[in-house]
């Protein structure tokens, strides 16, 4: 994209909420927000957002989609979805970047292979880290113009490494060896999305775990709220509290059946002890 480009995405999508407004710092693009449905905008009002250069107006530059979609439960894009966004954008001459930040997590989840996730789109990202179990690292995909481009750009905002081979090592391995496992993950935020539905109290909606992601609510106060996950936290269970009674709680490799089944003890001894005081 150039500098005053618009990008369209969706309102909830990682690149609005936790990125610190690089977008227009950096890129210096103006973002055109949707709110969508799990991850999903409606096609209809991209099409309405995407405008052509004239000498007054700002031209699309990009439309980008994120799969799985963090805030909405990790949810996992259709793949209709992303061919039918992909053929709107290219018939107006805009690309297509996919945030697959977890796009493995996408993969497992509906059974297609990541090449197919990724083939309608121009260009991907996606981490080595988080399910893969890299200690760091991510990957961005696209054809080698562009690629090239990015290096330049990343030397340019001061993110070369050297002697980077060690953390490569480890990427290999990850990319060889824990894509497999993350149905465990999956397998197990689900149990745990199961257990947590039987716990008064807690409202949580088992359809939206389609990966390795549990968002739920807990229905008390929030000072109450803030006791409860201070508890759990003294006790060994951590969880991502975002305020207003809502949790997140994410698998990974190091948590085991066993470990949702004690985080799930020591959730109804929270809320009963924090009732009872
Ligand atoms: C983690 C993540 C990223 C990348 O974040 P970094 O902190 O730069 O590794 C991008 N998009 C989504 C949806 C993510 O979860």
């Amino acid at each position: 994209i150039n500098r005053g480009n618009e990008v369209i995405l969706e309102a909830d999508s990682h690149i609005i909420t936790n990125e610190c407004g690089g977008l227009c710092v950096v890129a210096g693009a103006i973002p055109r927000i949707l709110p969508g449905e799990k991850g999903v905008m409606d096609l209809n009002k991209v099409e309405g957002l995407i405008r052509k250069q004239s000498f007054k107006t700002p031209s699309t530059g990009l439309i980008c989609i994120e799969n799985t979609h963090n805030k909405s439960s990790g949810s996992v894009l259709p793949m209709k979805y992303i061919t039918d966004i992909s053929a709107l954008a290219h018939e107006h001459d805009v690309p297509v970047h996919m945030d697959g930040a977890r796009i493995f997590n996408a993969s497992v989840a509906s059974s297609t292979p990541v090449k197919e996730i990724a083939a309608p789109v121009d260009s991907v990202t996606f981490c080595l880290s988080k399910g893969l179990c890299c200690p760091a690292g991510a990957m961005l995909l696209g054809r080698k113009a562009f690629i090239d481009e990015a290096r330049r750009n990343k030397k340019m905002l001061g993110g070369i490494m050297r002697q980077t081979g060690i953390l490569a090592a480890a990427g290999l391995i990850a990319l060889d060896e824990t894509v497999e496992r993350l149905q465990d993950d999956h397998n197990n935020a689900k149990l745990l999305a199961l257990k947590l539905a039987e716990i008064n109290d807690i409202f949580i909606d088992i359809n939206s775990v389609q990966s390795n992601m549990v968002y739920f609510k807990i229905n008390v106060s929030e000072s109450k709220c803030l006791n409860i996950i201070q508890y759990l936290k003294n006790n060994g269970v951590l969880v991502d509290y975002k305020g207003g009674g809502s949790v997140r709680m994410v698998t990974h490799k190091d948590i085991s059946e066993q470990d949702i089944n004690k985080a799930i003890r020591q959730i109804i001894s929270a809320i009963n002890t924090i009732h009872a005081m």
